[in-house]
């Protein structure tokens, strides 16, 4: 590959480490801009090691690194919650402050790895990881290696840039350290000569995270022949990319990646092969989700019983991890109109709202307007007149992902006997329950719980929980993506057009 060393590594390998963590929706109305990424995880040296709470990607690489008896030599990380594309100048200036956190070190590494998610777009770039891999490998001339997630938006240029590339196997995404492991034995393999080559296939297919699980057939039928091709000889690694599907951006879809030793057709036979597993599943990969009403009346048929946890609804449309703003309030209305017999607690974004209740003060009560605060095009508004019961800075320490997270003004609003209402100044992701551990709303003890997330909500929620139900709602991550309004995406692509016929080609 042009522009790669090949040259084999004598003694302990230096390696250095970089994390630049994101992932965009380009549904979500406004731009994320610089203070995103400042105010959450913006560390150097040592600290990348830390900021990931020893869970992430980063984690994995290291670990395995100073297995091998390399040096590992930390240099930037800086990552956001997922939300709308970057502003135009965001990007430029955290690829800048990673490159020169890596130039420092030019001439005195043997390899790079680096921790991305995939799915990042900006203004001024709509192939961020791509860009980046590419002015990586050219800065600095050593092998290159890439961990991602599963959401990835894989392109030619991340191809072409370089082929030490391993992106999760789950949904929920719980392998995060051993994909760092993986990408780091990549980048380990090829500094011992391994000379490794890439193929891939493009699949002009997207889906909602919510049939995704790969846990569940069909896709764990896919991950199951991705672990048995690990296994043959001369492979050193395979990946099946899902794609966040919320991208309207040309070249959106699956795409399978095989990596493998030295020449031959095997990485572009298998790549062919988990492509056309995946193509053949497209129609089982189902998001199904249920009105509101319907949810409802299943959580209504038992009384709430502690011993057997809450029914959980999931809005996967208004994900807050997918970008989405947290701002639906159609699940709210629902609960405001019901007949609760247990306690019910959901979350919204409503920067004015949560200000209006520090106002007011604890034991105040209060007539609010809630919803659509940020994304209008997608969300209406409701009233809420309650108690307000609980106030914080919304500062704690989320588990999934790991960050510290700060939502500003939180305030719970009781209404009636039984329904709870978190409303934060700023999205917060909830594919944990931490937010509601953190205002004092165990979820265990609820009967309805409301999670703001398509389908990764579970990793934590199921154990819990004793029925989830993805509730279907309208918002900037609906699972529906013949409802979302795709403009500069390359087509066909299904399920945008449902008659598309495909079939794998060399690549
Ligand atoms: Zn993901």
């Amino acid at each position: 590959m042009a522009g790669r060393r090949a040259a084999q590594v004598s003694g302990a390998p230096r390696i250095a480490v970089a994390s630049l963590m994101f992932e965009a929706n380009t549904f979500a109305p406004g731009r994320t801009r610089m203070d995103a990424f400042e105010s959450t995880t913006f560390a150097s040296g040592a600290d990348v090691l830390e900021a990931g709470q020893g869970l992430d990607s980063v984690a994995g690489a290291v670990a395995i690194a100073r297995e091998a008896g390399a040096q590992v030599i930390p240099t930037t990380s800086a990552g956001a919650l997922s939300g709308p594309i970057l502003a135009a100048g965001v990007y430029p200036r955290l690829r800048d402050r990673l490159l020169d956190g890596l130039a420092s070190h030019r001439g005195e590494v043997d390899g790079i790895y680096v921790q991305l998610h995939g799915a990042m777009v900006a203004d001024d770039e709509d192939d961020v990881e791509g860009d980046l891999l590419e002015q990586i490998a050219a800065l600095m001339g050593v092998p290159v290696a890439a961990s991602f997630d599963l959401h990835c938006h894989f392109t030619a240029r991340m191809a072409a840039a370089t082929p030490l590339l391993a992106g999760y196997h789950t949904l929920p995404h719980v392998d995060m350290v051993s994909t760092g492991e993986r990408a780091m034995r990549l980048l380990l393999a090829e500094l011992e000569g391994a000379q490794a080559r890439l193929a891939w296939q493009k699949i002009p297919m997207i889906t909602s995270a919510e049939g995704q699980d790969t846990n569940q057939p069909p896709i764990r039928e896919v991950m199951d022949r991705i672990g048995e091709i690990v296994n043959e000889p001369h492979v050193l690694d395979a990946s099946l990319f899902m794609t966040q599907p919320w991208l309207d951006v040309p070249d959106l879809g699956w795409s399978a990646v095989v990596v493998t030793a030295g020449e031959g057709g095997l990485a572009e036979q298998r790549a062919a092969e988990l492509a056309q597993m995946a193509w053949d599943r497209r129609t089982q990969v189902r998001a199904p989700k249920v009105p509101i009403s319907e949810a409802l009346q299943r959580a209504g048929c038992t009384a709430p019983d502690p011993t057997q946890g809450p029914v959980v609804f999931g809005d996967g449309a208004d994900s807050v991890s997918a970008g989405a703003t947290g701002d639906g309030v159609e699940v709210l209305a629902g609960l405001l109109a019901a007949s609760l017999t247990g306690r019910a607690q959901v979350i919204v974004t409503d920067g004015e709202a949560s200000k209006e209740c520090a106002t007011a003060g604890v034991g105040a009560d209060v007539t609010l307007t809630v919803g659509g605060s940020l994304a209008p095009e997608f969300h209406g508004q409701i009233g809420v007149t309650g108690t307000v019961v609980k106030l914080t800075d919304g500062r704690f320490t989320s588990l999934y992902p790991p960050s510290p997270v700060d939502l500003g003004a939180t305030a719970v609003v009781r209404v009636g006997d039984h329904l709870h209402v978190v409303i934060v100044e700023r999205p917060a992701s909830q594919l944990d329950y931490q937010l509601y551990e953190h205002v004092g709303l165990d979820p265990q003890d609820a009967h309805i719980v409301v999670t703001k997330s398509a389908g990764g909500y579970r990793a934590f929620y199921e154990p819990i929980a004793r029925e989830c139900i993805d509730v279907d709602t309208r918002g900037p991550s609906d699972s529906r993506l013949d409802r979302m309004p795709f403009r500069r995406a390359d087509r066909p692509l299904w399920p945008l057009d449902p008659d598309t016929a495909w079939r794998p080609a060399a690549n």
